[in-house]
């Protein structure tokens, strides 16, 4: 009895020892750390909904440069200094987290330094249209806030140009559209806040004067780079918009820490894509007598394919019935997930289907607009593009892409239970460093799977017109994963690249043109959907396999996103009540 008392007595001290540890880390890190990574970069902090430090504008100076990476190196030593084998599994893949975020970010600063050669790195407007836009606060304070960071506009704008060397003509181009673009933010609705607010007559002088000279620093700004695309076009001497391969592998591996690699990845997409061709072919083979009759089928896989999908793209709503259409669709995805058991729900969080505010009105169709991991108490918006205000033929050509056969596959993957529904879990889960160093391909691969998952689990009745619409769709993600390896490492044409995506993934011309655009100014981002569904997927299979008939697929999913938005291999390690960090 007094041995076993004093066993107790010890386990407990090592227990309290162990919590205090863990304690000690989070307050570090998930406390400190953050609120003086906020003061550091105050513009992603209104986007995490942190707004204690939304008056300040940091301007882009060598200084502040030089400030940025010394921060960088000193909460890296401070990391260092705690020993992640001393950590539990959760504070220890925060651990993994912050070691690979702190050392991207000094990545960023002195190998990939797009802060030289990419013009749209510097534009004002998403924070002053997120602070004049989301009621966090009463307007007049919100307006104040906008009054003390207006100040540093004129500034700026000045360090932007002095840093900007031999940029790329896509990266200058495109800054020179988004900043007229932001000139809107400063325009007639800011006028209409101002004049019913309770600013006295003081300020509102101060506001419109300053207002002034951040319209005119923009201006500026747009109008320099005009002039400098044009020598650029002269001399033909400009960055080429390619990353290039050495620092694409780098950047990939920073988006995907102790998982796959970019090269791997791309080999596997190559392979994927046959499967899923072959799978489509099957179908549309299947579906030729019931959906084309009797025109002759053609020999060319594609070209058969191609036609099956045009005729199944006639079946769609009219324009102004779209919003409603989609509104309808919500609770029946919702009344599936739930009586098949696919993943507990959060009725007190219900998602709102609004027309796209028209200050967010662009290329989408659809989006989440979801409350940052310092407001989860705020409001998730599903913003549907209302069809009936965009020209007839526009309209008729989006609702062909997102016909009744697509648009549920569609929904599944931004909102039930994809996006939506990962963003709810994410913001619960207690770790804070998660919640705001979300991996992307995390969040797009969940979302990615959730629609494998649905269809799997019966949704859609197995229409073979439902499967071959959604391998068209999923065809989609794989191919970005081989368009943006060929075009940043391998170098692949424009004209190579198009019969990539309209002749062999069935896209439109301006779907195609509209990825050209992109994979022109982004990198490795267009991988996240396939590197995430892919390392997702293939866990699932492996527990399942593991588990046989003990494997739960409602667990499984509310397991996998209790760790929130963390790097896929860190949560596999965690699911299986073991670190990476281990191995080290
Ligand atoms: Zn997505
Ligand atoms: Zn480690």
């Amino acid at each position: 009895m007094y041995r076993r008392l004093q066993w107790t007595v010890i386990s407990l001290a090592g227990a309290l020892a162990h919590a205090d540890v863990n304690a000690d880390f989070q307050q570090k890190f998930g406390d400190t750390f953050l609120e003086a990574y906020w003061r550091m970069n105050p513009d992603a902090a209104i986007v995490a909904g942190y707004y204690k430090v939304a008056g300040e504008l940091v301007v882009p100076d060598a200084r502040s440069r030089d400030e940025q990476h010394q921060f960088l190196k000193e909460w890296l030593s401070k990391l260092h200094a705690v020993k992640p084998e001393s950590l539990d599994a959760a504070s220890r893949s925060d651990w993994v987290l912050l070691d690979n975020q702190l050392r991207m970010e000094l990545w960023q600063l002195d190998e990939q330094r797009a802060w030289q050669w990419s013009p749209d790195t510097y534009n004002v407007a998403n924070s002053f249209a997120l602070l004049l836009n989301t009621e966090y606060a009463p307007l007049d304070q919100r307006l104040r806030t906008v009054l003390e960071r207006l100040a540093h506009v004129p500034a700026y704008y000045a360090a932007a140009k002095a840093a900007i060397h031999n940029p790329t003509r896509e990266h200058t181009r495109l800054a020179i559209e988004q900043n007229r673009g932001a000139l809107e933010v400063f325009g007639a609705d800011l006028d209409k806040q101002i004049a019913s607010s309770g600013l006295n007559s003081r300020e509102r002088a101060l506001l419109t004067q300053r207002i002034a000279a951040a319209r005119q620093a923009i201006q500026d700004y747009a109008d320099w780079l005009e002039s400098l695309d044009a020598q650029l076009a002269k001399n033909g001497q400009a960055r080429s918009f390619r990353l290039g391969r050495e620092l694409y592998q780098q950047k990939f591996a920073f988006a995907n820490p102790g998982g796959i690699s970019a090269e791997e990845l791309f080999h596997n997409a190559q392979q994927e894509r046959l499967r899923v061709l072959s799978k489509m072919e099957a179908l549309a083979d299947e579906l030729w007598p019931k959906v084309v009759a009797h025109a002759p089928k053609p020999a060319d896989r594609f070209e058969k394919i191609g036609q099956v999908i045009g005729k199944l793209s006639n079946d769609h709503v009219t324009p102004d019935r779209y919003v409603a259409y989609v509104r309808d669709l919500l609770p029946q995805l919702e009344g599936w997930v739930t009586d098949h058991h696919l993943i507990a729900l959060d009725p007190t969080k219900p998602l709102v289907v609004r027309d796209t505010p028209a200050y967010e009105r662009g290329v989408s169709i659809a989006s989440i607009e979801s409350p940052g991991p310092y407001d989860p108490g705020a409001r998730t918006y599903l913003n549907v593009l209302p069809l009936d205000t965009l020209p007839l033929d526009q309209a008729e050509s989006f609702l062909r892409e997102y016909n009744n056969w697509m648009s549920p596959v569609f929904i599944i993957h931004e909102a039930m239970p994809g996006h939506y529904v990962q963003l709810i879990y994410a913001n619960r889960s207690p770790s804070r460093i998660k919640a705001v160093f979300g991996n992307s391909s995390t969040i797009e691969g969940w979302a990615v799977y959730s629609e494998r998952m649905m269809l799997e689990s019966g949704y859609g009745g197995n229409a073979p017109e439902r499967w071959l619409m959604y391998w068209k769709w999923y065809l989609r993600s794989v191919t970005n994963t081989v368009l943006d390896y060929s075009v940043h490492a391998l170098r692949l044409s424009e004209q190579e690249a198009f019969k990539l995506l309209t002749q062999e993934a069935f896209q439109s011309e301006k779907e195609a043109t509209g990825k050209w655009r992109r994979v022109q100014l982004s990198s490795v981002q267009l991988t996240s959907y396939y590197a995430g569904f892919s390392q997702i997927y293939d866990y699932r299979e492996r527990v399942r396999r593991q588990q046989g008939a003990h494997f739960d697929l409602k667990l499984f999913h509310e397991r996998f996103l209790s760790y929130g938005s963390a790097p896929v291999p860190v949560i596999v390690e965690l699911m299986s009540g073991t670190c990476h960090c281990n191995r080290e």
